[in-house]
């Protein structure tokens, strides 16, 4: 790859940051579009989060993706917040104006309604109630994208109960706030049950019940590390169709890389095989 005085720089910052997919996602698109351009990693101490994004007002790079654990303070440094990220209440995507203003985005939702779009073809997210386990980042956006694409009901489940009733109120009538420990009423009705918890990074599980939910309920883990989580491994073990999180994270890099490089990323590139033999090497 040649740098040149016009090469348009992007990125992702996080903490931490090397084993993030993002860099060998749109670094593939870059150059099957032979554009001009160039994504880098970031791994930023995190107390100096805020200098470092101040410091890039002066101009030089065109927009950052943000991941854990920065991106609800991404929305303090922005001086314009899109409707989906402050619903979200997070950014993973930030723009840098040619005048040093910065418009902070959300395109974590976006991704994965792409994902359900990809890996279970003909799933209609108004057709029925939705179940989100976690009250999270991750969560939150997921609801209100389910919202906005018309899903009748969102219940939200959490370990903590007054967490998801203080997310459920901000998102209004919509979305309900609901106990794990209902889960068995609560997914007998749903279309789909997303886990957007932590709790697989933390080496746990999540137990729920999904024997509970209809035959033909969809299951996606926001998790993709590893691709088949446990609880994937309990859906396709039920017969249930499911979504991974790793399609939802190409889902969220397509708007991110449009919005960095002026166009769509080309659909002549697999990103998901190379971001898969990223994730489990073959040698
Ligand atoms: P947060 O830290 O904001 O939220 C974590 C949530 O997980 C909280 O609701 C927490 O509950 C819950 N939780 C943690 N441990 C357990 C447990 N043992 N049992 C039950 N619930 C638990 O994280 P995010 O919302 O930012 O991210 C959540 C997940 O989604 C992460 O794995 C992240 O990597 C993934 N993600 C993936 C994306 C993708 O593109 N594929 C995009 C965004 C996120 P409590 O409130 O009780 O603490």
């Amino acid at each position: 790859m040649t740098l040149t005085g016009k090469t348009r720089l992007a990125g992702v910052v996080g903490q931490p940051i090397a084993h993030s997919l993002s860099p060998i996602l749109h670094n593939a698109w870059l150059k099957a579009s032979g554009l001009d351009g160039v994504y880098a990693p970031f791994g930023i101490a995190e107390p100096r989060f805020e200098a470092f994004i101040d410091g890039l007002r002066a101009g030089s790079i065109r927009g950052l993706n943000i991941t854990l654990p920065f991106k609800i303070r991404a929305l303090a440094v922005a001086d314009e917040i899109s409707h989906r990220a402050r619903l979200a209440q997070a950014a993973n995507v930030l723009v840098f104006a040619e005048d040093g203003r910065i418009s902070a985005d959300n395109t974590d939702g976006a991704g994965l309604i792409w994902a359900f779009g990809s890996q279970t073809p003909g799933f209609d997210p108004q057709a029925g109630p939705v179940a989100i386990i976690g009250a999270g980042g991750g969560a939150q956006g997921a609801a209100a994208a389910f919202l906005e694409a018309g899903c009748p009901k969102v219940r939200l489940f959490n370990r903590t109960l007054e967490k998801a009733k203080r997310v459920a109120e901000s998102l209004g009538e919509g979305v309900e706030a609901w106990s794990l420990a209902d889960a068995d009423q609560g997914l007998q009705d749903v279309i789909a049950v997303i886990n957007a918890t932590s709790a697989g990074l933390l080496g746990g599980g999540l137990a729920l019940p999904l024997e509970a939910t209809p035959v033909d309920a969809v299951i996606m883990d926001m998790t993709y590390k590893p691709l088949i989580t446990p609880f994937l491994t309990q859906a396709l073990g039920l017969g249930r169709r499911t979504v991974d999180g790793l399609e939802m994270l190409i889902g969220q890099a397509r708007p991110s890389f449009a919005a960095f490089f002026g166009r769509d990323p080309p659909d002549e590139v697999d990103v998901r095989h190379l971001a898969l033999n990223a994730l489990e090497p073959t040698s």
